[in-house]
């Protein structure tokens, strides 16, 4: 399996998010990849290749234009504000308040385009999370061009980034560009899988009126779980994507019998779909071990997963998600890779 990465991923490094009432060191690290990517040459997948550069044309079907103008001034905007410090917003739009106007100071603006704190807008985060995109259009190009799978190892993860924002860590939702991209390639359907333990909210705001990207999510029951406020079993699309959104909510403490139960309906739905290419969202935060999260899936149980996922029997594009258990992240996420191609 062809994996793409680019070291740009470093440039983004944050120095502090909040957690818990207190700054603490950012859990969306460099440290996450490079961990991956060892393993990556440990293990098997392989070759590591460049991405390709595709400019900013294929971003901008996926993201408002005026958000991706921001983001790529947000630092520079920022700095002549307050100085060289992670740029991170303090407020956001409550009920009867509105965003009809954005504001034109960089405070201003990164509430109007963001909605967590965890989330540090740095001097090298555009360029990181364009070299992200750039992995997942790669890959996507590889499968399109007729590998039966790829994988983007990128970071920071995208799939909580949406058409006009961004935060839980992500700034561009790398897995909708790739399979926005894959239906301007000549895909008539495409399935994106979240097996993230975050709900994808980015990803479903993206595509919540197709019916031609499938959209599914197995993710911490948002009554528990950040992002809180998107994931419930009932949101299922709107218009003509009414039914092409799929939740599968889980509590806490959600082992893998439980696990696989939902990742059976997920195939099911997809098989039914019956889409020319899968983009599965690849988060390993559903690790018994992760420090943020309360999923109890074993490093064997990604093995599993990725066995379940080649039984679909599709092209598949793998983009990075999260995961922040960085010791045992590199050996979870190529499981699945491993586990997808039969070992
Ligand atoms: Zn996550």
């Amino acid at each position: 399996m062809i994996v793409v990465h680019s070291a740009a991923h470093r440039a983004q490094e944050g120095r502090a998010e909040l957690n818990d009432g207190q700054l603490v060191p950012c859990y969306e690290k460099p440290a996450r990849a490079e961990i991956v990517l060892a393993r990556v040459g440990a293990a098997g997948p392989g070759p590591v290749v460049e991405p390709d550069a595709h400019g900013e044309a294929p971003l901008a079907r996926v993201h408002d234009p005026a958000y991706l103008a921001f983001l790529k001034a947000a630092w520079h905007e920022w700095v002549a504000e307050h100085g060289d410090r992670d740029a991170l917003p303090l407020n956001w739009v409550a009920p009867g308040m509105h965003r009809r106007v954005v504001p034109d100071s960089i405070d201003g603006k990164l509430g109007y385009y963001s909605f967590d704190a965890g989330t540090p807008i740095t001097a090298g985060t555009w360029r990181a999370a364009t070299a992200g995109a750039d992995c997942a259009l790669t890959a996507a190009a590889r499968v399109a061009a007729g590998e039966r799978a790829a994988f983007a190892l990128v970071r920071p993860p995208g799939h909580h980034a949406g058409h006009a924002f961004y935060g839980g860590y992500c700034f561009l939702n790398n897995a909708a560009i790739a399979a926005q991209a894959l239906r301007d390639g000549g895909a008539a359907r495409v399935a994106v899988l979240d097996v993230d333990y975050h709900h994808g909210n980015g990803t479903q705001e993206i595509f919540w009126h197709r019916d031609d990207v499938l959209f599914l999510s197995l993710h911490a029951d948002p009554r528990q779980e950040f992002p809180y406020f998107s994931g419930h079993a009932d949101e299922v699309g709107e218009g003509p994507g009414t039914g092409f959104t799929v939740n599968l909510p889980l509590p806490w403490g959600t082992d893998w019998t439980a696990y696989a139960a939902a990742l059976a309906t997920a195939t099911a739905r997809i098989a039914a779909f019956a889409p020319d290419v899968l983009v599965v969202s690849l988060g390993a935060d559903t690790f018994v071990g992760d420090p943020i999260s309360r999923f109890r899936l074993q490093s064997d149980d990604f093995r599993r997963m990725g066995a379940a996922l080649a039984a679909a029997g599709l092209p598949t594009v793998f983009v990075l998600e999260g995961g922040y258990a960085v010791d045992d992240l590199g050996v979870n996420v190529v499981n699945v890779l491993t586990g997808f191609e039969g070992d």
